[in-house]
């Protein structure tokens, strides 16, 4: 084992960092000038049970403390956080490559999950029913669960964890936070935040990590429940394996969105949608738009606008200053790829859909990129005349490739996204109501917007797919985040009035209520 250096990621477990003995180190790059920036320990067993023992250590005193007291630390964290999300979002772009404004949004998106949890006073209150049968009285209440695990994917490091640490926390439970190992160091930042905000040690645990992490925790006695997010094929095993381990689970998984444009939408819009959803964010966005279907006749129009569009994009280095980027001094619209084999993969989709027949209208292979030589860059790309058989249309991609997929009627557009495995997000385009009211109720999918590309709901709504988007049952924040992390007691109570006692004797039957 090496020594530590300063440039190492470490575990952050009773309010320190916590190196360890790991079964290894994974190198943390800059995806858009390809060099190694850190390298991010990876959990032994013994590592993530010390993690896990820090959470468990701080769960009763957190999950007894006021909720007076609970709530003022999550508004502290909420105040330090909106003042300092500038560090956050310059940390995602080193370690992820999304560009300056796409971190702050994710942030923003994180905060008002943070700012949800801040009502969790009013989230938490039970019910009450006097004299429910004759001198009884009823009241409910939601308890915490004590130590939750959150592991989350490397597209959105900050906004990912923030759709369930707020709410636990401000629940009172212990989080043990397992990060993607590709952009590991947002974690650490945010515990230390916590820490600053007055939560109290151990309450917020990072634990690096692989497969090793992830399993300790999905088995663990001493955890009670799993949020996590990543690809179809792990959350189907988290979501196998922690069940199996007797705990609660919401395991969010891939997707393939379709945005279907019917023959009346506004396709100046809709091709702004199209480009904004289909390559934001390099397209690393579980909401990102992958599939586009044109229902005829909008289908030459569209993809001539699309392919226009694409044209005017600056690929960049999302964390230099803006004035380096073009002579207007505009901002990179998209930087890199996470990693080189991500991008290389994602390359190699693109060959496949050629060899396929695809009709391949802008090849983001052809990229001139302002960014270093080693990054890992590659730009928008669009097909045409894309078949339901074709593996650019089967699977995720999960990089700027937008296929465009032709259909002659509106029920061909539902009968397609009906059919796809995937049920995270869609979007219908069109100018009339009906139809919009049509598609809302005939789409088998979790989150559908109406002229809105991205429809990731707000905070006091919960986010989560259907079919093999989410195993499990709970969706993320909202009520449903609220229900996820506590669980209920109903008490019913009988005080003896001494004006008015009740006769007692002896009763074997079931109590009848009257
Ligand atoms: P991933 O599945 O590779 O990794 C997710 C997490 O699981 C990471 O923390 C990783 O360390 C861990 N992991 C990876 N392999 C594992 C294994 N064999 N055993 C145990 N743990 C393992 O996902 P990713 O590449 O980081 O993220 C991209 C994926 O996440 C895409 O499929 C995307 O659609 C999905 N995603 C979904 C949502 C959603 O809301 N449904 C949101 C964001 C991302």
């Amino acid at each position: 084992m090496t020594t530590p250096d300063e440039r190492d990621i470490v575990h952050w477990a009773d309010g320190a960092l916590l190196t360890g003995s790991p079964t290894g180190w994974a190198d943390v790059t800059n995806p858009a000038t390809g060099q190694v920036t850190g390298r991010v320990a990876l959990a032994s067993e013994a590592d993530a049970a010390a993690v896990i023992a820090s959470a468990s250590r701080a769960a009763r005193g957190w999950g007894t403390t006021s909720l007076a007291r609970r709530t003022q630390v999550l508004f502290s964290f909420r105040e330090l956080l909106n003042a300092r999300k500038d560090e956050l979002a310059a940390i995602i772009t080193s370690e992820h490559g999304k560009v300056h404004s796409d971190a702050m949004g994710e942030i923003a998106r994180g905060l008002e999950v943070v700012e949800f949890a801040c009502g969790m006073s009013h989230l938490l209150k039970g019910g009450h029913s006097e004299e429910a049968s004759t001198g009884i009285d009823v009241h409910s209440k939601r308890v915490p669960l004590g130590v939750v695990g959150i592991i989350s994917p490397f597209n959105f490091p900050a906004m990912v964890p923030m759709w369930f640490f707020p709410v636990a926390i401000a629940a009172g439970n212990a989080v043990v936070l397992k990060p993607s190992e590709k952009d590991p160091s947002a974690a650490n930042w945010l515990a230390a935040l916590w820490q600053e905000a007055g939560l109290p040690d151990g309450v917020f645990n990072v634990l690096h990590g692989d497969k090793v992490a992830v399993d300790a925790l999905l088995t663990s006695p001493d955890v009670q429940a799993i949020s996590f997010v990543g690809s179809t094929p792990i959350a189907e095993y988290v979501y196998e394996t922690a069940s199996r381990h007797g705990k609660r689970v919401q395991a969010l998984g891939g997707a393939k969105n379709h945005m279907v444009a019917l023959p009346d939408a506004d396709l100046d819009l809709a091709a702004d949608a199209a480009v904004n959803a289909g390559y934001g964010s390099a397209g690393e966005r579980c909401m990102a738009i992958s599939v586009l279907v044109a229902v005829d006749p909008v289908g030459d129009e569209l993809v001539a606008r699309i392919a226009d569009r694409t044209r005017t994009l600056l690929i960049g280095d999302g964390g230099r200053a803006a004035t380096d980027q073009d002579a207007s001094g505009k901002e990179a619209d998209m930087g890199p790829l996470v990693t080189k084999a991500h991008r290389d993969k994602v390359s190699s989709f693109i060959d496949s859909g050629e060899a396929a027949g695809a009709k391949l209208v802008v090849d983001g292979r052809d990229v001139a990129a302002r960014g270093g030589e080693e990054g890992f860059w590659l730009g928008p790309t669009l097909f045409d005349d894309v078949t339901p058989d074709m593996d650019i249309y089967t699977e995720e991609i999960f990089g700027p490739v937008l296929s465009v997929v032709r259909v002659r009627t509106y029920e061909e557009a539902v009968a397609l996204v009906n059919a796809n495995q995937y049920g995270n997000g869609t979007a219908v385009f069109t100018n009339d109501g009906g139809a919009a009211r049509r598609f809302e109720a005939d789409v088998e999918v979790g989150m559908i917007g109406v002229n809105v590309p991205v429809p990731v709901p707000v905070a006091y709504y919960s986010f989560g797919g259907w079919k093999r988007s989410l195993f499990g049952d709970t969706h993320a924040h909202g009520t449903e985040g609220v229900h996820f992390f506590t669980r209920g007691k109903v008490v019913t109570t009988r005080w003896i009035d001494p004006a008015n006692r009740p006769e007692g004797g002896l009763e074997l039957g079931f109590p009848r209520n009257d």
